[in-house]
């Protein structure tokens, strides 16, 4: 299998994917918040924010473009890995590289973590206000690129909640095919 078919695009909701790790834009505290974060801890059930207050402890807060695992409780996937997208300001803050370090972070985490296949919501483009048509190209071009340099995983699912993600997703994915 090369890298060119291990992508997969689905619009719906994370909590309901079945893959090895599941990727959460959490916020650096790792106390949960709205959108895909309080989705995936309201699904999940509280095992997750236990686990993620144990970090916290041991570590501090999470760095934006770093990425953390836990267990995924009641989620039908493995692991959540945590990871925190950078907010959008102008452009001009290495938002595109520190959106890029979530990718990369969360999937080096899954390889590390034997995870074969890895979920990503469309990470900093709700609340932290991302322009979706940049995260769109910054995401598909860091997944293929990572995907490129490993044999350790076999799939990455692009779950989009929203139609433009959607279509911003597909029309970066249908450059690899
Ligand atoms: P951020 O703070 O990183 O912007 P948000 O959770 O506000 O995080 O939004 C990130 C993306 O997650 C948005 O595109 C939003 O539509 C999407 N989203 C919200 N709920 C879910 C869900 N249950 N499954 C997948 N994606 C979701």
């Amino acid at each position: 299998m090369n890298q060119f078919n291990k992508t997969d695009l689905v619009k719906g909701d994370i909590t309901l994917i079945y893959a090895d790790a599941i990727v959460n834009a959490a916020n650096s505290s790792l106390l949960g918040g709205g959108g895909v974060d309080g989705a995936i801890h309201r699904a999940g059930g509280p095992a997750i924010l236990e686990a993620c207050k144990k970090i916290v402890a041991a570590q501090g807060n999470c760095k934006t473009g770093n990425a953390v695992i836990t267990t995924a409780g009641n989620l039908p996937a493995k692991f959540i890995i945590h990871t925190v997208g950078p907010v959008w300001n102008d452009g001009l803050h290495d938002e595109a590289t520190r959106l890029a370090n979530c990718y990369k972070n969360s999937m080096q985490l899954a390889i590390n973590n034997q995870c074969k296949s890895i979920a990503f919501p469309n990470i900093s483009t709700g609340i932290y206000r991302f322009p979706k048509k940049l995260a769109a190209q910054i995401a598909v071009q860091v997944v293929h690129a990572v995907l490129a340099q490993t044999k350790d995983l076999d799939k990455v699912i692009f779950v989009c909640f929203d139609e433009e993600n959607y279509n911003y997703i597909r029309e970066q994915l249908l450059l690899y095919i």
